[in-house]
């Protein structure tokens, strides 16, 4: 199952593992039907959908917390262009800091690649002089976000990370999971690794997915619009019509592991929102 050569659907669970989901012990039976129809009424697909510790894992790699669920805030419309941002977004009060916190090494830390990695999508964000800049703790009680591991089973069958949205009180999602294997098994590059990692901090600070609308964009397959989920779909002026593969947004729905850094619309959208 980790032999992805043919098409590596990163950001989360992949294609492949979408497909094996339905074939294998599919988790989606665990969600109450009730919630299943809350997400689907959201505008999210509901297939595959997962319990996890914070709420319910949609559409690959996005976590919608019961907060989410319940704010039903359906007034906004769906657009169709390209740069989205969650209604709820951080406060910056004119600068501030987010401390990222990751653990090192051992079992349950994350090997040097991956913290170059991490280290390397930090330095993206503070190379755009926004409102929001990020740091690297080692101290877990000083991280506002506090990247970890994903399970093990989770990691061996091909998650590559999660994350949620900004809070109603205006502080970043508090939690990345992040598989840890990305170089060992996947051999992604330090850049590789940073887009993955930059593309779930986006997550958690506001973005949607550049392709929310139509993720066969990115992913392949068939189109499917992961509506506005509850949180707000807003576009981003000065960000163009239509998202495209070929402009290597790092906040597409999936990506084929290679290096993504911010395009000049990913720059707009960020420099917009902070
Ligand atoms: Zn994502």
């Amino acid at each position: 199952m980790k032999k992805l050569n043919y098409l590596f659907p990163i950001l989360a669970l992949a294609l492949f593992v979408a497909s094996c989901a339905k074939d294998t012990s599919s988790l989606e039976g665990e969600v109450p039907q009730e919630i299943l129809d809350k997400i689907a009424q959201l505008g999210f697909n509901p297939d595959g959908a997962e319990i996890v510790d914070e709420g319910y894992r949609v559409e690959r790699d996005i976590i919608l917390t019961h907060e989410n669920l319940e704010g039903t805030d359906v007034s906004h419309r769906v657009p169709n262009v390209e740069q989205y941002s969650t209604t709820n977004l951080v406060s910056t009060g004119g600068s501030r800091n987010i401390v990222i916190y990751a653990p090192v090494g051992g079992g349950k830390g994350y090997s040097a690649a991956m913290i170059a990695g991490l280290d390397e999508a930090i330095a993206r964000y503070n190379a755009e002089g926004l409102e929001i800049t990020f740091s690297r703790t080692t101290n877990r009680r000083n991280g506002d976000i506090k990247m970890t591991r994903l399970s093990k089973r989770d990691e061996n069958r091909g998650v590559l990370g999660s994350a949620g949205f900004p809070t109603a009180q205006g502080d970043p999602y508090g939690e990345i999971k992040m598989s840890g294997i990305l170089e060992s098994a996947y051999g992604l590059s330090t850049d590789g690794i940073a887009t993955i990692i930059a593309h779930e901090i986006g997550h958690c600070v506001g973005f949607r997915h550049t392709d929310y609308f139509d993720r066969s964009i990115s992913c392949g397959g068939s189109p499917a619009n992961e509506g506005t989920a509850g949180v707000g779909a807003n576009h981003i002026p000065g960000t163009p019509t239509g998202a495209s593969l070929a402009q290597k947004s790092f906040m597409l729905s999936c990506t084929d592991g290679s290096n993504r850094p911010f395009n000049n619309d990913d720059k707009t959208a960020l420099e917009f929102l902070y």
